[in-house]
C-alpha cells in the first residue's frame, strides 16, 4: 500500500510583495475538518484512508530545513503532500524528490511563471523555484497552466529551458498534454481568478475557475507521486472562501494520488 504524508510548510519569508502564506497550513486543514465538506473527492475516492498519515507542521526558520523535513518523509516510504507556504518551497521539495524519482514530470498551475533568473537579488524567492529547478535538471517535462503574466526576461527563461506553457489568452484545457513519467503537481492558488481565491499576495485577474482547476485535475491518467499547494494568504481571505477552495483542491489530489 502507498502511503501518503501530509506535510504543512509554515515559511513565506522568501515573498516578494506581502507576508502571509506560513499561516495557511492550519487553516485549509480546519477548512477540511469544518463539517462543512464530506472527505469523498468528486469520483468517489475517500481520504479518510488509512494510506493517509498528517505529519503535522513545521515551523520552518532556515530555507534549506525544507529539503531535510521533505527527504525525511519521502524515505519513510511514503509519497509527500505539502501545504505551504509561499512558492518558493517548491525548490526544496523538488530537489528532495528528484533523489528518488530522477525521471519526474511537474504539472505548475499558476498565474505567473516563476522562472525569473533572480528577483530583488535572491535566486530563491518565490518568483524563482521554477528556474532552479529545471536549471538543475530536476524535471523532464515542465508544463505550466494559467499563467497571464509573462514579460520578456520570464519568455526567454521558459524558451532557455524548455518549458511548455499554456497561457490564459490561449488555453484549450483539451489540449493539455497527458504525462509518461511520475507526475508531481505545484498548485498555486493565484492561479485561480481573484474572484474564485481572493486569499492571495498577487490578485491577478483573468485566471482559471475552480471548475477547470478540477478538470485538469481529474483529467490526469499517470500516477501523481507528490503534490504541494501553496500561496493561499488568509490575510487577504474573504469569508475563508480561498481555505476551502484550497480544502476542496486538497481532496481532489490526494483522491489521485492514493
Ligand atoms: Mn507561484
Ligand atoms: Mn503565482
Amino acid at each position: 500500500m502507498t502511503k501518503i504524508h501530509i506535510q504543512g510548510i509554515q515559511f513565506d519569508e522568501k515573498s516578494s510583495f506581502q507576508k502571509g502564506p506560513r499561516l495557511a497550513p492550519p487553516l485549509i486543514r480546519e477548512a477540511l475538518h469544518s463539517g462543512s465538506l464530506n472527505l469523498f473527492t468528486e469520483e468517489g475516492i475517500s481520504i479518510e484512508d488509512s494510506a493517509i498519515e498528517d505529519k503535522g507542521d513545521f515551523k520552518i526558520l532556515d530555507y534549506f530545513d525544507i529539503e531535510t523535513i521533505t527527504t525525511k518523509h519521502l524515505n519513510e516510504n511514503a509519497k509527500v503532500f505539502t501545504l505551504g507556504g509561499d512558492h518558493s518551497i517548491t525548490f526544496p521539495i523538488i530537489k528532495a524528490h528528484h533523489q528518488k524519482y530522477p525521471k519526474l514530470d511537474i504539472l505548475h498551475i499558476d498565474a505567473h511563471a516563476d522562472l525569473y533568473d533572480h528577483y530583488e537579488g535572491d535566486p530563491y524567492s518565490h518568483a524563482c523555484p521554477f528556474a532552479r529547478i529545471m536549471e538543475n535538471n530536476f524535471a523532464v517535462r515542465l508544463v505550466q497552466v494559467g499563467i497571464r503574466t509573462l514579460n520578456t526576461h520570464q519568455a526567454q527563461q521558459a524558451e532557455k529551458y524548455k518549458v511548455e506553457i499554456h497561457q490564459m489568452k490561449d488555453l484549450d484545457l483539451l489540449n493539455i498534454p497527458t504525462f509518461e513519467n511520475p507526475l508531481y503537481i505545484s498548485l498555486d492558488m493565484d492561479a485561480f481568478d481573484p474572484a474564485f481565491a481572493p486569499g492571495v499576495s498577487h490578485h491577478e485577474p483573468g485566471g482559471l475557475t475552480s471548475r477547470q482547476v478540477i478538470q485538469l485535475i481529474q483529467n490526469i491518467k499517470t500516477e501523481v507521486i507528490g503534490a504541494d499547494i501553496v500561496e493561499y494568504n488568509p490575510e487577504r481571505d474573504f469569508q475563508n472562501m480561498t481555505a476551502f477552495l484550497a480544502a476542496k483542491m486538497m481532496k481532489e489530489i490526494l483522491g489521485k494520488m492514493i
